[in-house]
C-alpha cells in the first residue's frame, strides 16, 4: 500500500489564500475518517503578490517541488495592477501548464441540489457535463508571441497541431467511456468554428480520426456560437465537450454561470505525467479578505485530485475519500447552507464548518 503522497500546495493570491486552508482542513478530516495513504501537503509560494514582493511569480524552488510532487493543489493567482514591465499579468498557472504539459483542462459542470436554480427550466437540475479544454496550444499559443506592426495592426496566431488535438480528443473519449458505465450512453461533442477557419477544420478532422477508435461513444459536432446558445437553452442534453484553448476558456465560465457561479466550478489540468487541481475561479479581488469566498470549487477540485491519485496509485481508498468530500459538501448544500456567492448567507467559515460537520455522517453512508 502507498503510505503517503506528496502534494505541492500553491494557495496563490486573493481568495486562493482563503479557500485553500478551508480545503486542507476538510482533506485532513476526511483522511482521518477513511484511512488510506496520508497526504503530505507542503505550501509553496507563487503568484502576483509574490512577484511584487520578491520579483518572481513562480520561483524555481516552487516549480521544482511541483515537478517532484505526486499532485499539485492550486488556489488562484493574479492581482489587479500587478504587472510585468511589458504590461502583461503574472499568470503562473499558464506557466505550469506549459512546464508540465498539462494538455487537458477538465471542467465538470453539474447541478448541486439545494442551490437556487439559475435557469427557470426544472430540467436544469439534470445538468451534468464535462468540458475538456485543450491547454497547451490553440489561441493561447500566441501568449508572448503577439506581433505589432507599427501602432496600426496586431496579430495573434492560433496553433492547432495533430498531436495536440489527438491527445485531448482521446482524453475526452476516455472520460465519455467512463461516464457511459454510469449513464448508459455517451457523446463527445467537438466544439469548433470549422465553417470559418482552416485551423478549426483541421481540429475537427483530427477529432474524427480519434472518434473512429471509440465506436461505443457517439461523436457530435457544434460550432462554438451554437454551443453557447445550447449551453443556456438545453444544457441538460450535454455530455462531454472537447474544444480549443480559448473557446474552452470562455465556455467554462459560461458553464460555471449555469450552476450558480465560479465558486461551484472545479477543474483539473492533466498531462501524462502530472496533474494540477484548482478551482475554475480567479482571485476575486472584489471579495478577497472579507470572508465571503465560496470554497466549494476548491473542495471539489481536491476530490478530483483524489480520484486521479486513486487511479495512478491503484488506491481505492482515495476514491472513497473523493466521494466523501463530494457527499459532505452535497449534504451541507442540500441542508440549506447556501454560499453568499449564490445569494445565500454562508460565508467561507460557515461553508467550511458545515462541510466538516457533514463528514462523519457522509462517511457512514459510503459504500
Ligand atoms: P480572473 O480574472 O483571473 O478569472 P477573477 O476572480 O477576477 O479572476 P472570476 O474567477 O471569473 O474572476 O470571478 C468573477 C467573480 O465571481 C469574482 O470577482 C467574484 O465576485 C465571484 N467569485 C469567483 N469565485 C468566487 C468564489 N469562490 N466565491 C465567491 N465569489 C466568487
Amino acid at each position: 500500500m502507498t503510505q503517503a503522497l506528496d502534494i505541492a500546495v500553491l494557495p496563490g493570491d486573493g481568495i486562493g489564500r482563503e479557500v485553500m486552508p478551508a480545503c486542507l482542513a476538510i482533506l485532513a478530516a476526511a483522511e482521518a475518517l477513511t484511512g488510506g495513504p496520508a497526504l503530505r501537503c507542503t505550501n509553496w509560494p507563487a503568484g502576483a503578490l509574490h512577484y511584487r514582493d520578491h520579483g518572481e511569480a513562480l520561483p524555481a524552488a516552487t516549480l521544482a517541488a511541483c515537478g517532484k510532487a505526486d499532485a499539485i493543489l492550486f488556489g488562484a493567482m493574479g492581482w489587479p495592477d500587478i504587472r510585468y514591465p511589458d504590461g502583461t499579468e503574472p499568470i503562473p498557472q499558464l506557466d505550469l501548464r506549459m512546464a508540465f504539459d498539462l494538455y487537458a483542462g477538465v471542467r465538470p459542470i453539474r447541478w448541486f441540489p439545494g442551490l437556487p436554480r439559475v435557469l427557470a427550466d426544472p430540467r436544469a437540475e439534470q445538468v451534468d457535463f464535462v468540458l475538456v479544454r485543450e491547454q497547451t496550444e490553440g489561441l493561447f499559443y500566441a501568449r508572448g508571441r503577439g506581433r505589432m506592426v507599427d501602432d496600426a495592426e496586431a496579430y495573434d496566431t492560433m496553433q492547432i497541431t495533430r498531436k495536440g488535438t489527438a491527445r485531448v480528443s482521446e482524453f475526452a473519449f476516455r472520460i465519455a467511456e467512463r461516464r457511459k458505465e454510469r449513464r448508459g450512453k455517451a457523446t463527445v461533442t467537438c466544439v469548433d468554428k470549422s465553417n470559418v477557419f482552416a485551423s478549426m477544420a483541421f481540429f475537427r478532422k483530427v477529432f474524427d480520426d480519434v472518434a473512429r477508435d471509440h465506436p461505443s461513444v457517439a461523436a457530435d459536432y457544434a460550432y462554438v456560437d451554437a454551443m453557447a446558445l445550447n449551453m443556456v437553452k438545453k444544457p441538460w442534453m450535454l455530455d462531454v465537450l472537447v474544444t480549443e484553448n480559448m473557446f474552452g476558456d470562455i465556455l467554462s465560465d459560461l458553464g460555471a454561470g449555469l450552476i450558480g457561479g465560479m465558486g461551484m466550478a472545479p477543474s483539473a489540468d492533466i498531462g501524462d505525467a502530472h496533474g494540477l487541481f484548482q478551482p475554475a475561479h480567479g482571485t476575486a479581488p472584489d471579495i478577497a479578505g472579507q470572508g465571503k469566498a465560496n470554497p466549494s470549487a476548491m473542495i471539489l477540485s481536491a476530490a478530483m485530485m483524489l480520484d486521479w491519485l486513486a487511479v495512478r496509485h491503484s488506491e481505492p481508498s482515495l476514491e472513497r475519500r473523493a466521494r466523501l468530500l463530494e457527499r459532505a459538501l452535497e449534504s451541507a448544500l442540500a441542508a440549506g447552507t447556501v454560499p453568499m456567492e449564490i445569494g445565500g448567507g454562508a460565508g467561507l467559515d460557515e461553508m467550511t464548518r458545515a462541510t466538516l460537520e457533514a463528514l462523519p455522517a457522509a462517511a457512514k453512508d459510503l459504500p
